[in-house]
């Protein structure tokens, strides 16, 4: 680190000084805060090996069936392939929730960082034109004060040095998707987004980012619209976190 740099950082930690979210100790390193390298380095990636497209944990006892899930064997995905950072629960769950519903904005960046690392770990050498975030409502956006998938999208350009598409939209203030069954939430997220600047997605790969997968309902609706109404090439959903759901199967 440079002489500037630990100028700055000590700057930073002098006038903004901040307690990690997880365990309340002093963050030195502005660039996590306020999250402690300690807390960063604990939030676990996926260690079981995954499905090939989906990226949902295997069991054991599926691995010789080259690594495809049972869902995608049977009826596929709307989008190429799905990768997450790691679990929706623990510390990861708690920071992602701090971030979402706690007013930390700036736990954007070390989650983005988490799924920069996720992305280049992937293999998934795909070279996307596009990062699309999926988008806020307008009203939801007021009530949070803050897009945080735009927030990661941001930051995770940056990192990957990939745009930001921002061409995509939610029409609809669907109510949140979580306690509703599958018919619910599909019925909940059906033509709540609309696609504009369709031409600039023609051939293109994208990288769909999002905070957390969980049924992949909302997913899906995006990329059949993508699909739908441009000649997109490839779709890469990235989130920081998915639910386990299938990991029985
Ligand atoms: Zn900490
Ligand atoms: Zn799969």
């Amino acid at each position: 680190m440079s002489f500037s740099q630990v100028l700055k950082h000590c700057s930073q930690a002098l006038f903004y000084p901040q307690a990690c979210v997880l365990c309340q100790a002093w963050v030195s390193n502005p660039d996590l805060s306020p999250l402690c390298r300690h807390c960063f380095l604990a939030l676990e990636p996926l260690e079981r090996r995954i499905c090939f497209y989906c990226g949902t944990p295997l069991p054991g006892d599926l691995l010789q069936i080259q690594g495809i899930c049972s869902q995608c064997r049977s009826c596929g995905t709307a989008f190429d392939f799905a990768r997450a950072y790691g679990c929706y629960r623990g510390k990861l769950g708690s920071v992602i929730r701090k971030f979402k519903f706690s007013g930390h904005q700036r736990l954007g960046h070390p989650l983005a960082e988490l799924q920069a690392t996720c992305y280049k770990n992937s293999g998934l050498d795909l070279e996307p034109d596009w990062i699309v975030p999926v988008p806020l409502h307008a009203q939801r956006k007021r009530e949070r004060g803050f897009d945080q998938t735009l927030i990661l999208s941001r930051a995770l350009s940056r990192r990957l040095e990939i745009p930001v598409f921002r061409g995509l939209s939610r029409i609809q203030p669907t109510a949140p998707q979580s306690g509703l069954n599958l018919q619910e939430r599909q019925r909940n997220v059906r033509d709540a987004f609309r696609l504009s600047q369709a031409d600039r997605l023609s051939q293109r790969t994208v990288l769909l980012v999002d905070d957390v997968m969980t049924t992949g309902t909302t997913i899906s609706e995006i990329c059949q619209l993508l699909r739908k109404e441009s000649t997109i090439h490839r779709i890469v959903v990235l989130t920081v976190a998915r639910v386990q759901l299938y990991l029985h199967q």
